[in-house]
């Protein structure tokens, strides 16, 4: 995104909608056409593509544009924007609905554990360097890739590896979903795994895990994230599958 300061009064109404804070006021010089004393610029390497400036609607001088983008740019777009749909997977977002409905569709099958990795947060972001990092060690155990998410559909070159293109790591997005499955007994290096790469990550990540509860109603992972010394929040957000049931499992 970029503000022409020749159009652009000052009057800072875009900045609030900033989730990366990256409208910046400058004083006009005398010498500078345009009107107002302050004129605002953005950071376009911090710049995630995501329109909310825009979608605001609040800048009535029509001073925010969005000049031409090409890949691997488009990529903050992707998925920084929550009104664009990836055409290589046609999922909307960051990552896909069945991570929050798994008791509708029955991905992520008795004995397997899935786990997401939310990279970046508004007010911070994500680096995708910081993704690949967290793909690698994820891979590194043997975790297996979801293809219809956008991380491995459109950003990674390897899914053995989880190494990510090089033509995108230096991109920067509002977030990220890494959607993976790991047998359970593999659960708790995964966990090991992402506490260590953690420690050398400069963007913030939330972890989710899904796991289907046995026939008793144990859910298996429990004792072990307890035995990582991990909380599992109770207040966290609890997503009830209230659509269309496309359970095809037997066995449940
Ligand atoms: S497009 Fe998003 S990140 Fe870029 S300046 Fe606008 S609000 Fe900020
Ligand atoms: S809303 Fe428009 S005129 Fe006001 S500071 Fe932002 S870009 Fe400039």
């Amino acid at each position: 995104m970029r503000s022409d300061p020749e159009k652009c009064i000052g009057c800072e109404l875009c900045r609030i909608y900033c989730p990366v804070d990256v409208i910046h006021t400058k004083p006009r010089s005398p010498d500078m056409p345009g009107k107002g004393k302050y004129y605002v610029v953005i950071d376009e390497e911090g710049c995630v593509e995501c329109r909310c400036c825009v979608r605001a609607d609040v800048c009535k001088s029509g001073a925010l544009y969005q000049p031409e983008m090409q890949w691997p740019r488009t990529i903050r777009a992707a998925f920084s924007d929550p009104s664009i749909t990836f055409a290589e997977t046609g999922v909307p977002g960051r990552g896909t609905e069945e991570m929050k409905t798994n008791e509708v569709t029955s991905r992520y099958k008795r004995g397997m554990v899935g786990i997401a990795t939310e990279m970046g947060r508004p007010g911070v972001g994500a680096r995708l360097r910081d993704l690949e990092k967290m793909a690698m060690a994820l891979a590194g155990i043997g975790a297996r890739f979801e293809p219809k998410n956008p991380v491995t559909a459109v950003l990674m070159e390897d899914t053995r590896t989880g190494k990510l293109k090089p033509d995108v790591l230096n991109e920067k997005v509002l977030s990220a979903i890494i959607e993976a499955e790991v047998p359970l007994e593999k659960f708790r290096k995964a966990l090991e795994a992402i506490r260590e790469v953690g420690k050398n990550l400069e963007s913030v990540f939330s972890l989710d895990v899904i796991c289907p509860p046995e026939a008793d109603g144990i859910i298996p992972v429990l004792p072990i994230i307890a035995r990582e010394g991990l909380e599992v929040r109770i207040n966290g957000k609890t997503n009830l599958g209230l659509g269309r049931h496309t359970n095809k499992q037997e066995e449940r």
